[in-house]
């Protein structure tokens, strides 16, 4: 996962303001009220730790989920507010097992939303698949789906909700969303029928 660090974080204007060893003692000193013994992580250590992740819809901060995938342990960062949910390059690859959705996702996603990225800050875009409308970062390549359209993928593409409604009535709004993630991604013919054709559906959902 660490390596997913983006290099602006390492090298950006964020972390040039890099303290001396002595300011770093100084700091950690009046915030723990010990020294050099709970000095804070330096550099990038201590970068990644401050970083934040807001939501695209409301701007809250995002909150790091795992879940089993089809091919190993996926993350998502989903939104306490709305629950939608963010997954980074790779991790729509992990929760699928299937190499080219996460692809098909990205490439078509040409409808500018103004939405701006979670991981990188650029401007994403989104696109139909079925009646599903997903918004990607073209930039990272990551993928972010509103509550609604996770849960409509579930319904539609990977077909995992079959048993869902009895189950998903006692689970908490993290556990409801990564159950919905999972079930998106079951191995299913209908993610590469509907993005392979190369012009996207536009009659499933008016463009936001
Ligand atoms: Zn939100
Ligand atoms: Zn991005």
């Amino acid at each position: 996962m660490m390596n997913l660090l983006p290099l602006k974080y390492l090298f950006g204007p964020v972390a040039q303001p890099l303290e001396s060893q002595a300011q770093r003692e100084d700091h950690s000193t009046s915030r723990l009220g010990e020294g050099k013994r709970n000095a804070l992580p330096a550099g990038p250590v201590r970068l990644l730790m401050a970083r934040e992740r807001l939501c695209p819809r409301d701007q809250g901060p995002l909150r790091e989920q795992t879940a089993k995938g089809q091919e190993g342990d996926f993350r998502l960062d989903i939104c306490p507010t709305c629950h939608g949910a963010w997954f980074d390059q790779g991790e729509v690859t992990k929760a699928s097992g299937d190499q080219d959705i996460e692809r098909l996702i990205v490439m078509g996603a040409k409808t500018p939303t103004g939405l701006t990225c979670p991981n990188c800050a650029a401007k994403m875009s989104s696109r139909g698949v079925g009646t599903v409308r997903v918004d990607a970062c073209t930039k990272c390549r990551g993928v972010w789906f509103d509550a609604g359209e996770l849960k409509e993928a579930a319904r539609t593409l990977g077909g995992g909700l079959a048993d869902a409604s009895l189950t998903l009535a006692g689970l908490d709004g993290f556990e409801r969303t990564t159950h919905m993630a999972r079930s998106a991604f079951v191995p299913s013919p209908n993610w590469k029928s509907l993005l392979t054709p190369p012009e996207e559906r536009t009659d499933s959902k008016d463009v936001r």
